[in-house]
């Protein structure tokens, strides 16, 4: 188990002033900060350190952003933290379509990102108990979800859809309480982000061999359908 302190960040950006401001942050809070001036570094030095956590500017000067962002979900399970020079919706959603947990917007708050970096910290490390309705056994360190003797791993967002939903027990958790749960703001423009993931989350479970359902009720939100239910 790791302690917050022994938590590593990258920083992947090519502004030294974005990374100044954005290093003191996370030193502040106990990362280790390490960082890369373009994609291809970026790449590399997430490949050797495995940061918990990435900044990463969508506006890089050899390798798009997005494109960094796609490569590192292959790779690695960090919490991925994009930067963006605007809010546009579009942006954002290309963005968590390539993998990303979060977004900043520049110029940034301190107080912005320091939000951002606890949820990344805020998670403890329990053990889920096991939920009689669905059988799925969650395990908050490791991060993976287990069912029978089969167990597979998540990333962050899924973890927490999946966790949100389970303590729901079968009852309809609304986007805006999962936006909530996975990025701490209940942002409206979130939804089509949030049916990736849990795109994703389903074809996980379905290879765990569940044949429980996370079902979207068209207006209000997802629930889980525990297999006995689901047909
Ligand atoms: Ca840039």
């Amino acid at each position: 188990m790791k302690a917050p302190g022994t938590m590593k960040a990258l920083i992947i950006e090519d502004s030294p002033e974005f990374f100044l401001a954005a290093a003191h942050v996370l030193e502040q809070a106990g990362f280790e900060v390490l960082g890369a001036e373009n994609g291809t570094d970026g790449l590399d030095l997430a490949a050797q350190q495995r940061p918990d956590l990435v900044i990463l500017d969508l506006g890089l000067p050899d390798i798009d952003g997005l494109d960094v962002c796609r490569r590192l979900r292959t790779t690695t399970d960090s919490y991925i933290v994009m930067v963006t020079g605007r809010r546009a919706d579009q942006d954002l959603a290309a963005g968590f379509a390539a993998g990303a947990d979060d977004y900043i917007t520049k110029p940034f708050s301190a107080i912005e990102l320091d939000a951002r970096i606890g949820a990344v910290m805020r998670r403890s490390r329990r053990l889920i108990e096991p939920v009689n309705a669905t059988d799925l056994r969650l395990d908050e360190e490791l991060r993976t979800v287990a069912f029978a003797d089969a167990v597979v791993e998540l990333t962050k967002t899924e973890f927490r859809i999946l966790e949100h939903l389970v303590h729901r027990s079968g009852e309809v958790a609304s986007r805006e309480a999962l936006a909530e749960a996975i990025w701490g703001t209940g942002w409206d423009g979130v939804s089509h982000a949030i049916d990736a993931h849990v795109s994703n989350l389903r074809s996980k479970l379905r290879d765990l061999g569940w044949t429980g359902k996370v079902v979207s009720v068209r207006g209000v939100g997802l629930r889980l359908v525990a297999p006995e239910l689901a047909s």
